[in-house]
C-alpha cells in the first residue's frame, strides 16, 4: 500500500512543534520520543506501521481545538483516533502527522432516561456506554465485536455496526448529535437531543466520514431498554451455500431476529479451541438470536425452526440457559482474536444483498483456490455484510500481496451483485485503491467537494478513504 512521502520540511521543524503542543497542552499529554511514539504506529491493520511525527492526548474539547489551531497554524496533518482498533488502517499515521488521541475524553456528562439518551465524551468505549445504563435496565444497541476497547469515536468515525444492528441499526441510527471541533480549531454543535435535526442532514455526513472532516468531542446516543428476554440457536450445514440460502430464506419470510450471525469450519474450529462456545462440529453454523416475552420468543424461533428445517439442518439447537447464550456470544465476539491466535489474516468488510450470499459464498470458495489461500469466514449474515478472512503467512515473501489482490477481487465482487466495499469497518487505507470500482468519477468528485469545505488545507486523516491519485492535486492545490 503506497503511503505519501512524508514532507520533510514539518519533519524537520518537529523541536519546534512539540514546544507548540506542550503549550497549550500539559506535559504528559504530548508524546513525541521516537520510543514512545511506536506505541501508535498502527491499529488492527497491522500489516502497514509508521509512527507519527507526535501524539497528543487532550482531555477536554477546547484542548482539542487547541491542539488543532496550532496544527492548523503550522500546516500540519493530523490523524484522528479513538482506540486504534481500526481493521481498515483508518487510524494509520503518516512520519508526518500528530496523532490526536480521544482517549483521556471518557466521561459520561448526560443520562436522561425520559427522552431516552446518554451524552458521553468520545473516547469512552463502547461497552461501557451500556455499562453506564445497565443497572437501571438500559443499553446501547451497537455492539462491535471489538467493543470492550473501541472507543464512540472510532465507532462514529466507521459508523460501526455489530451482530445486534440487524434489528437496532448501526451507529448513524443510534446518535442523535455531537460536538464536533473543525480543523482551524472551530467547535461546532450538529444534531441534538432528538430524533431529527432542522437543516441538511450534517450528522448523516459526520457518521462514517472516517476522520476526514472534524475531530469529534462529545455524542449523544440513543439509549433503549432492556428487552424482556432474548435466546439464541445455533443452526449447523454441512455447506456454506446451503446455510446462506437459509439465512436468505429468513430474512425474505419477514422474521426480525435480533442477529443472523453466520460461521464456517475454520472458524467454528478455532472458536471452541479458544471460548469453549459448544458450537457443533460442522461446514457451516448460523447464530440466530429473538427477543421479546416467552411467547414471542417460542413463537419466533418456531418459524425459523420451521425455514431452517427445509434446509436439512445437522444440528438445530436452542440456548438452555442465560450462562449458555452468554457462551454461545463470547465464542462469536472472540472469532477474530481466536483467528489471529493461529494465523495471520487480513478482514474483508463487503455488504451484499442477503439474496447473493450462496452465490458469493460459492465464488469466495473458487477465488480462494485460485490463489491458493485459505479464507475463513465470520459475518453479521443478517445484513449481507460479509467479513472474509483471508488467511496468509506475513514472513513469506509474497503473501500479503497475494492476499490482498485476492481481497480486491472478492470486494470487487461484493460491487458486482449489488453490494459495496464496506459495511461497517471503512474504507481507510485498505479499499482506499478500490473507490473507483464502487464509484464514478463524478461521485468521488462530489465527496472530494464535502471534504473541501469541512478541511479546506486537507490536513485531516491524509492518505486515507479516497485514491491518492485523486487527492493529489488537492492537497497541492490547498497548500
Ligand atoms: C477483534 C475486532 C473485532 C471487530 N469487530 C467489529 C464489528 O463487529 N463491527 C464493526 O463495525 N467494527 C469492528 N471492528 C473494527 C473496529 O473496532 C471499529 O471500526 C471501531 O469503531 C473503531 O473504533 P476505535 O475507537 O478503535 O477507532 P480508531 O481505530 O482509533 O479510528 C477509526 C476511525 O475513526 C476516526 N476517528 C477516531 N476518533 C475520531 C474522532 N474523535 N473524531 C473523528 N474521527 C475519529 C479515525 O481517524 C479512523 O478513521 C473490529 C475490530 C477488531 C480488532
Amino acid at each position: 500500500m503506497e503511503m505519501p512521502t512524508p514532507d520533510a520540511a514539518i519533519v524537520s521543524r518537529k523541536a519546534r512543534i512539540v514546544r507548540r503542543l506542550l503549550q497549550v497542552l500539559p506535559e504528559d499529554a504530548v508524546i513525541h520520543e521516537p520510543h514512545e511514539t511506536r506505541a501508535y504506529e498502527c491499529d488492527a491493520l497491522t500489516a502497514y506501521k509508521c509512527p507519527p511525527l507526535a501524539a497528543v492526548l487532550p482531555a477536554s474539547t477546547d484542548e482539542v481545538a487547541a491542539v488543532l489551531r496550532v496544527c492548523h497554524e503550522e500546516g500540519i496533518p493530523v490523524v484522528p483516533r479513538g482506540s486504534g482498533t481500526s481493521l481498515a488502517g483508518g487510524a494509520l499515521p503518516t512520519a508526518d502527522c500528530v496523532i490526536l488521541g480521544v482517549a483521556r475524553l471518557n466521561e459520561v456528562i448526560e443520562t436522561n432516561y425520559d427522552d431516552r439518551y446518554i451524552r458521553v465524551q468520545t473516547g469512552r468505549t463502547n461497552l461501557s456506554v451500556t455499562g453506564a445504563v445497565e443497572e437501571d435496565g438500559w443499553f446501547y444497541a451497537p455492539d462491535p465485536s471489538s467493543q470492550l476497547a473501541c472507543a464512540i469515536a472510532g465507532n462514529i468515525g466507521m459508523n460501526s455496526g455489530g451482530a445486534h444492528c440487524l434489528k437496532y441499526g448501526v451507529t448513524t441510527n443510534n446518535l442523535l448529535g455531537v460536538t464536533m471541533v473543525l480543523m482551524d480549531g472551530t467547535v461546532t454543535e450538529i444534531g441534538g437531543a432528538h430524533l431529527d435535526a432542522a437543516g441538511y442532514d450534517l450528522l448523516g455526513v459526520i457518521c462514517g466520514s472516517e476522520g476526514q472532516l472534524g475531530v469529534v468531542t462529545e455524542a449523544t446516543l440513543r439509549i433503549l431498554p432492556k428487552p424482556e428476554g432474548a435466546r439464541p440457536v445455533l443452526i449447523g450445514f454441512d455447506s456454506n451455500e446451503v446455510a446462506g440460502q437459509c439465512v436468505s430464506d429468513i430474512i425474505k419470510a419477514g422474521v426480525l431476529p435480533v442477529a443472523i450471525e453466520f460461521m464456517d469450519r475454520p472458524c467454528i474450529r478455532a472458536t471452541e479451541a479458544f471460548a469453549g462456545a459448544g458450537y457443533p462440529d460442522c461446514e457451516a453454523l448460523l447464530i440466530v438470536e429473538v427477543e421479546g416475552s416467552d411467547a414471542e420468543i417460542d413463537n419466533q424461533l418456531g418459524l425459523i425452526g420451521q425455514i431452517a428445517r427445509g434446509h436439512d439442518p445437522v444440528e438445530l439447537r436452542e440456548s438452555g440457559s442465560a450462562e449458555e447464550s452468554a457462551r454461545i456470544w463470547l465464542g462469536r465476539k472472540s472469532a477474530f482474536g481466536a483467528m489471529g491466535q493461529i494465523n495471520d489474516y487480513i478482514c474483508l468488510d463487503g455488504t451484499i444483498p442477503v439474496s447473493e450470499l450462496p452465490k458469493v459464498l460459492g465464488k469466495i470458495r473458487e477465488l480462494s483456490q485460485g490463489y491458493g489461500l485459505d479464507v475463513a469466514n465470520v459475518f453479521h449474515a443478517g445484513d449481507g455484510n460479509m467479513h472474509p478472512l483471508i488467511l496468509f503467512d506475513a514472513n513469506r515473501p509474497g503473501d500479503l500481496d497475494k492476499a490482498e489482490a485476492l481481497g480486491a477481487e472478492i470486494l470487487r465482487l461484493c460491487v458486482e451483485v449489488g453490494g459495496c466495499l464496506t459495511g461497517e469497518h471503512g474504507v481507510g487505507v485498505e479499499k482506499r485503491d478500490l473507490m473507483e470500482a464502487q464509484f464514478a468519477p463524478e461521485d468521488l468528485e462530489a465527496q472530494l467537494r464535502v471534504k473541501d469545505v469541512f478541511d479546506p488545507a486537507w490536513l485531516l486523516n491524509p492518505a486515507k478513504v479516497f485514491p491518492l491519485s485523486v487527492t493529489a492535486s488537492r492537497r497541492v492545490a490547498a497548500e
